[in-house]
């Protein structure tokens, strides 16, 4: 079995070669999964999404694990991450809807978002959902109004930005002062908003919460957070006398799209905030809070492949090569949202044909349509050859589009040679549903 081209920190765990050189995602062999299911498809690894919510959940023991949803969502995967003990994260009535009908715990659901409509409130607080995160004055009185007609006291968090400017991507970099999430920390706002949240009954402040950003790697971001955070419990127990029992620090771990990402592993990132928050909190004198952390990324973007089938070989002599697959930027914005980057190998066959740099590039009607910018692909890449993309499991099916007209992807699962769709692929159908002639 050959797994040299197989990075293990790119790849979902059960990812390998078998004799002949194909590529198996839980033990099935891809030429199946695209006879059986068509391409593109999104193939997701149970046993390592699983694995993940685990390893963060016993990382973080004694803390709140809520998985970001919107890095992937459907009942199936929410039912496993109730199962395996963590807690989610939705930001819309949306991500919502999909929780409850998986049926997961209420209690173990926190509500997040900038502009979460009166409706949206509502419904979580009927719902019961444990913990809405407040981010403006406005829903301040809207939450408030939204309690007292359901007639209950609704456990809050308030939402600080804590003027951290994290190591990342600009378009996903929020805990700079200069955005539309949260309260600031710096202009004093976070204090007003504690002060009015304090005098509305229907509210019970139980803690604050910060997300600094996505795809991190450099963890001083997380810690001047949790400094900074840790500051203000100090503050609000000065002038209020209440020590607030819960911190929320967020999500925003980076995942390896390709060998030369190097992420932290969970326990040091767990272990790292652990000790700041310890130590902030004994300088302060202050009890030290129940953590809650909201990795996304960091538990879905590594379980999943998204397999292609190749359809044209442009070769541009002296310029470069295009190979065609038969998705792009519908299934994957994130190449030409954020200029990711990302691998791929040949998935249905071994080659010994030299490796050649190529763009991998989709079908849509764009020239930044590209999927993956200069990887290295056998020479003898044909139409029919399937190629695979790993990394693809956070903010791709959930950002993907119609765009064109193309229907998405299905999300297969595989675990121990089989496989099954939890996600079923659009059909022409679905696209002209919404058409009213
Ligand atoms: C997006 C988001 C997350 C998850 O971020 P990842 O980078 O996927 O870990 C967590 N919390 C909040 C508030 C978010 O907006």
């Amino acid at each position: 079995m050959s797994v040299t081209d197989l990075e293990p920190a790119v790849w979902p765990m059960t990812a390998a070669r078998s004799a002949e050189g194909v590529l198996t995602l839980g033990g099935v062999d891809v030429r199946d999964l695209a006879a059986q299911f068509g391409t593109p498809s999104y193939v997701l690894d149970e046993v390592d999404f699983r694995s993940r919510c685990t390893a963060w959940r016993d990382a973080f023991s004694g803390a709140d694990v809520y998985y970001a949803g919107k890095a992937f969502l459907c009942t199936t995967v929410a039912r496993w991450v109730a199962e395996e003990g963590l807690s989610l994260d939705v930001c819309t009535g949306g991500e919502l809807a999909v929780a409850l009908a998986a049926g997961f715990p209420v209690e173990r659901l926190l509500f997040h978002g900038n502009n979460k409509s009166v409706a949206e409130l509502a419904r979580a607080v009927d719902a019961g959902v444990g913990r809405i995160v407040i981010d403006s004055f406005e829903e301040l009185v809207r939450l408030a109004a939204a309690a007292e007609r359901a007639g209950v006291r609704q456990a809050v968090y308030l939402r600080v930005t804590p003027g951290v400017e994290a190591h990342t991507h600009e378009y996903v970099a929020t805990g700079q002062e200069d955005q539309k999430f949260g309260f600031s920390l710096a202009s004093g706002a976070a204090a007003e908003a504690v002060r009015r949240v304090l005098g509305l009954p229907a509210l019970e402040l139980v803690g604050l919460h910060c997300h600094i950003g996505s795809h991190i790697f450099d963890t001083r971001g997380f810690s001047l957070a949790a400094h900074r955070m840790v500051g203000l419990l100090g503050d609000i127990r000065d002038e209020h006398g209440v020590e607030l029992p819960e911190l929320d620090l967020g999500g925003g771990l980076g995942i390896a799209y390709t060998a030369a990402d190097d992420p932290m592993p969970v326990k040091e990132v767990a272990d790292g905030l652990r000790a700041i928050v310890e130590r902030e909190c004994a300088a302060a004198s202050l009890a030290v809070p129940r953590l809650a952390v909201e990795p996304g990324r960091a538990i879905a973007g590594p379980t999943t492949v998204t397999l292609y089938e190749v359809g044209t070989v442009k070769d541009l002599p002296g310029l470069r090569t295009y190979v065609s697959i038969d998705g792009g930027m519908s299934d994957n914005i994130r190449t030409a949202l954020y200029d990711a980057r990302y691998t791929a190998v040949l998935a249905s066959r071994r080659s010994t044909a030299e490796p050649r740099n190529v763009t991998l590039c989709g079908k849509h009607c764009e020239s930044g349509d590209i999927v993956v910018h200069d990887v290295p692909l056998a020479a003898d890449l044909a139409p029919g050859d399937l190629v695979a993309v790993p990394a693809s499991g956070a903010y791709h099916r959930s950002m993907a589009s119609n765009y064109n007209h193309v229907p998405r992807p299905p999300v297969v699962v595989v675990r121990d040679g089989s496989a099954r769709v939890i996600v079923r692929r659009e059909t022409e159908d679905d696209l002209l549903r919404l058409d009213i002639p």
